[in-house]
């Protein structure tokens, strides 16, 4: 084996398969070119570590389990005039992930509200933040079968290790009193820790009729409401307007 294979085979056992990769190329080039060593050096170093970057996104996006990709650049704001792109173009700086905030998006079916949690869930992912879609109803059941296992608490803190969570759809089904005081729990482990996303047909007002107006609902309430924030949308659903362009 020449030194050029050998070391190649050390980097792979190193595992720095990008810089092995790409070794035999550069160093070509760099002959060719007179570059210096260090900066031969350097531009390997910089190779693998935006390699690793890639990869780690790309990671990132499969563990977040999207239900679909959707981008924000498909989302027509001519329809959706509720919302302005500049207010949606704010939260891209993602300040909010960084300083634990939740952002709701309230209104009725077909008004995009998992689009726009979708999209910014994509651009957080690129941004480089670990991030988990779920929705509401398949969040709930986890929980309470993690509960029934005695692993709610494990359950909570694999949950806490997302940047964002986004939660889909809470209100649309009835909870019983444990899958509220679950759901509970969650919130309370994630304020001022972790950042949610949540859409929901409920305006507040109808939140604690929703909890049963049970001893949780107004903590839940509160704890997700505060330092978030809040958009109502309205408007006709873009469902309907698709299927009335077919009549
Ligand atoms: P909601 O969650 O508010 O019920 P969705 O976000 O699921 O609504 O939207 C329903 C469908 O319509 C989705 O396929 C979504 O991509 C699309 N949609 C909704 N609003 C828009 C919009 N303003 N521009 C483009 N597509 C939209
Ligand atoms: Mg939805």
């Amino acid at each position: 084996m020449n030194k050029l294979e050998n070391t190649i085979k050390q980097l792979r056992s190193l595992r720095l398969a990008a810089i092995a990769d790409q070794l035999p190329v550069l160093l070509e080039r760099a002959r060719d070119n007179d570059q210096s060593h260090l900066s031969l050096i350097a531009e390997l170093v910089e190779y693998e570590l935006a390699q690793r970057n890639a990869n780690r996104i790309r990671r990132n996006y499969k563990q977040a389990r999207f239900p679909a990709n959707k981008r924000l650049e498909q989302f027509d704001f001519q329809h959706q005039t509720t919302i302005t792109k500049r207010e949606v173009n704010e939260l891209l700086d993602f300040n909010f992930i960084d300083e634990r905030r939740n952002v709701i998006f309230i209104g009725p079916p077909g008004v995009g509200k998992t689009h726009l949690a979708i999209s910014i869930g994509i651009e957080a992912v690129t941004a480089g933040y670990k991030v988990l879609f779920k929705s509401a109803l398949d969040l709930v059941e986890e929980l309470e079968l993690a509960e029934m296992k005695g692993e709610l608490k494990k359950r909570l803190t694999q949950l806490g290790k997302y940047d964002l969570l986004i939660i889909d759809e809470l209100g649309y089904l009835p909870m019983n009193s444990q899958s509220r005081y679950n759901l509970f729990q969650l919130i309370n482990s994630l304020y001022e820790y972790r950042s949610i996303i949540l859409t929901t047909n409920k305006n507040f007002a109808s939140w604690a009729e929703f909890f049963h107006n049970d001893a949780v609902a107004v903590p839940i309430v509160d704890r997700i409401i505060h330092h978030s924030h809040l958009f109502m949308l309205g408007g006709e659903s873009y469902r309907l307007k698709a299927k009335m362009k077919d009549i």
